[in-house]
């Protein structure tokens, strides 16, 4: 057999970007890119094998809530491992017991369940299959500014232009439109009078043509993420519940990366009270820095399912050191008032991007909620005229992509999607880290400002 101890020089940083570019395939891109190689990371930073530092104001993809390297996090999943590093999903096993029993204790009361999944994706494919299940129908509603996952149901139901990649959607989804305060319907300039923007008005017209009887569901993302950071107005949600309850309709609020104290609550919906039927979530949960997602079902839902078997189940439910991690990532949320301090961090970092506001005429519209936040960028603010088109790609998004560029070789690290950025630090951010991210803003916002 070849001596293969030495074909695989894991340090070299060219010999990674060979690799990266010829035998790696990356999520939604086309492929060979050369990327930097990220050699480490601590808290908000991370850093390369130059040996430049970037500070993370996006929590990776909405992640690491914790930021980098959390200590009772690592320490967990070394612990865990030593002791049991697989059991199968139908066997007792502490961690799991344990991360079941705090999820009750976080989510709403009416939640008392939960089934671990590998991601938000097959958390959301569970809740779909629990809801055509449990109702006997087979309609969901999804919304079209969404992003659920890109396993086959999850791509489906996504809204987000990344399904139109694919060419067989699962049959059965009915769309929805946005309450996109900021751009509402056309006609319509007062979210008060847009049934769009209420929620429930626009259901009920959906549902006179659907059917309500075929309907098993409606999926939202509270706050939706990928898509713009879209906060509703006050009462939405409350009205889109009311409206499912009086056609026994279930609704699925997708927490995936909105949860888990990334609001400033544990879960978004806790900013109205709203009970869900279903929560899945996933990411914020442990940080990321074992695959774990969730699917939380109502105490009806789960007392349903004591004759009914679940339809569903993957080898690596409740995987113990995936459970060991959500475990010790939430309660150093608790020991440490990880939500009290993303609520703070956020009002300061809002505060700052108005003061931002006033110099930068590329700044359209500021919202979010705790450390869950976004600034949609414009041409002109009285037209709110996108700084680029929806959607844009390759040179109709230049200055999209000219500003990441400059933030990325400035230290800073940001993403945006069509014109908006999002700004999602870690929770624990300190508020010292968090200036810092703001004044590099500040200076890679001129470049926008150039096309106003
Ligand atoms: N749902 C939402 C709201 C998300 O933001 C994501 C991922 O970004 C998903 C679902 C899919 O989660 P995963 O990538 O873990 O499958």
């Amino acid at each position: 057999m070849d001596d293969l101890s030495n074909a695989y020089p894991t340090h070299d940083p060219e010999w990674v970007r060979d690799m990266h570019a010829d035998h790696y395939l990356q999520s939604w891109s086309k492929q060979g890119s050369r990327p930097r190689v990220i050699t480490g990371a601590q808290g908000s930073w991370f850093w390369d094998s130059d040996g430049k530092r970037y500070l993370d104001f996006q929590s990776q993809l909405v992640n690491a809530n914790l930021g980098h390297q959390h200590p009772k996090i690592i320490q967990a999943i070394k612990d865990q491992a030593d002791k049991l590093c697989y059991i199968s999903p139908a066997m007792g096993s502490d961690v799991r017991s344990e991360l079941a029993a705090i999820m009750n204790e976080i989510t709403p009361d009416n939640i008392t369940s939960t089934f671990f999944t590998t991601g938000g994706s097959a958390a959301n494919e569970t809740a779909i299959r629990v809801a055509r299940h449990y109702t006997g129908r087979t309609k969901i509603i999804a919304r079209y500014r969404s992003y659920h996952g890109a396993t086959g149901g999850a791509l489906s139901l996504t809204g987000d232009p990344r399904h139109h990649l694919t060419r067989a959607d699962m049959p059965g989804i009915v769309r929805m439109l946005d309450p996109y305060v900021y751009r509402l319907p056309t006609g319509h300039t007062d979210p008060a009078k847009c049934p769009v923007a209420q929620g429930g008005p626009h259901l009920e017209e959906l549902l006179m043509y659907e059917n309500p009887n075929t309907v098993a569901a409606v999926i939202l993302e509270p706050i939706v993420g990928t898509n713009g950071i879209i906060v509703p107005p006050e009462g939405y949600l409350q009205s889109i519940k009311a409206t499912c309850e009086k056609y026994g309709i279930l609704l699925i609020a997708d927490e995936v990366m909105a949860g888990f104290g990334r609001t400033g609550k544990w879960f978004a919906v806790d900013h109205w009270g709203v009970q869900p039927d279903i929560i899945t979530s996933a990411k914020g949960i442990n940080s990321g820095y074992v695959p774990l997602g969730t699917m939380s079902v109502s105490t009806e839902i789960h007392d349903w399912l004591r004759d009914t078997p679940l339809p569903g189940g993957l080898t690596y439910a409740g995987h113990p050191l995936a459970c060991a991690s959500g475990v010790a990532a939430i309660r150093a949320m608790q020991e440490e008032d990880t939500l009290a301090h993303a609520t703070a961090m956020g009002e300061t970092l809002r505060t700052e991007l108005h003061r931002l506001a006033e110099k930068h005429p590329c700044i359209g519209d500021i919202r979010g909620k705790g450390m869950f936040n976004g600034i949609e960028l414009v041409k002109n603010r009285d037209t709110r005229e996108p700084l680029v088109p929806f959607a844009a790609k390759g040179d109709a998004a230049k200055p999209m992509n000219d500003m990441m560029g400059y933030a990325m070789n400035n230290g800073l690290y940001l993403s945006f999607f069509s014109n908006v950025i999002r700004l999602t630090p870690p929770l624990n951010i300190s508020q010292e880290d968090l200036m810092t991210g703001i004044e590099i803003l500040d200076r890679t916002l001129e470049i926008a400002d150039k096309d106003c």
